[in-house]
């Protein structure tokens, strides 16, 4: 594979999603860094959006309800280089009928190279970095090369 150097802007794109035993974190989460979180575009899966946009009165874009599409809705975004991070409080401690759009989303922004944070502590790392209100250089997958060794 090769690999092409892209930049994220100042403001980014950030997603956010936590299943259900989760929703709970994340909301407080959102709470607590609500001032750096409004700096940014964000985006949800449904019943989390909701949440969050609730508890917080922050600006959410809300996409479909995870186990209905809303996972794989992000990872298209992902894939279309339109989202910048993801805080995904996924439940380690519970079975999901969506488990493999779980597994496909952490797997795409594994791909496209995009911080991801499963936790609050992680998350809290995240949102502490110089880099989130900052351009930043990072390398992705070079479509078009990989389209050419295709051929
Ligand atoms: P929800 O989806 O925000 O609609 O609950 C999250 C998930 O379960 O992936």
């Amino acid at each position: 594979m090769e690999f092409i150097h892209i930049q994220a802007k100042a403001s980014k794109n950030i997603a956010l999603v936590a299943h259900d035993h989760m929703k709970p974190l994340l909301t407080n989460w959102c709470a607590k860094h609500k001032d750096k979180l409004s700096q940014h575009s964000l985006y949800a899966t449904g019943t989390t959006g909701a949440k969050i946009s609730e508890f917080t009165q922050l600006e959410i874009q809300p996409l479909l309800s995870g186990p209905l599409g809303g996972d794989q809705q992000i990872g298209a975004k992902i894939a279309e280089q339109k989202l910048d991070m993801l805080i995904f409080f996924w439940d380690p401690l519970a079975s999901m009928p969506h488990d493999p759009d779980v597994k496909a989303l952490l797997r795409i922004a594994a791909v496209w190279n995009i911080p991801v944070a499963c936790n609050p502590s992680s998350a809290d790392y995240l949102i502490s970095s110089p880099l989130l209100s900052e351009t930043y250089d990072y390398r992705v997958p070079d479509y078009q090369a990989y389209q050419q060794s295709r051929k």
